[in-house]
């Protein structure tokens, strides 16, 4: 199986958006870089690439300009919601 994710062009956009430093573009405060490795795969507040526009909305996964820093929680939040059906808005009690 070919994920994009594990290719060569996916790690060098993650590690140049890294670099930069930045706050959580979802949140805005900052973010622990000092937590990586095995250890960020699970930290909740660890770096992780999200996209401006998302991959669902026909984003581009390797487009710098679309990449944007933020905390894996808030990153999964926001994916968790766009993933989400729009809620039954028509339930009558
Ligand atoms: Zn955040």
């Amino acid at each position: 199986m070919s994920n994009p994710r594990n290719g060569r062009p996916y790690r060098r956009l993650t590690a140049a958006q890294r670099a930069l430093g930045l706050p959580c573009w979802i949140c805005g405060h900052n973010i622990p870089y000092e937590i990586r490795g095995p250890l960020a795969g699970r930290h909740p507040l660890a770096f992780t690439l999200d996209h401006l526009v998302p991959l669902s909305r026909g984003g581009d996964l390797l487009d710098p300009a679309n990449a944007r820093s933020a905390h894996r929680r808030c990153n999964s939040a926001r994916g968790n919601r766009t993933a989400v059906r729009q809620p039954r808005s028509s339930r009558r009690w």
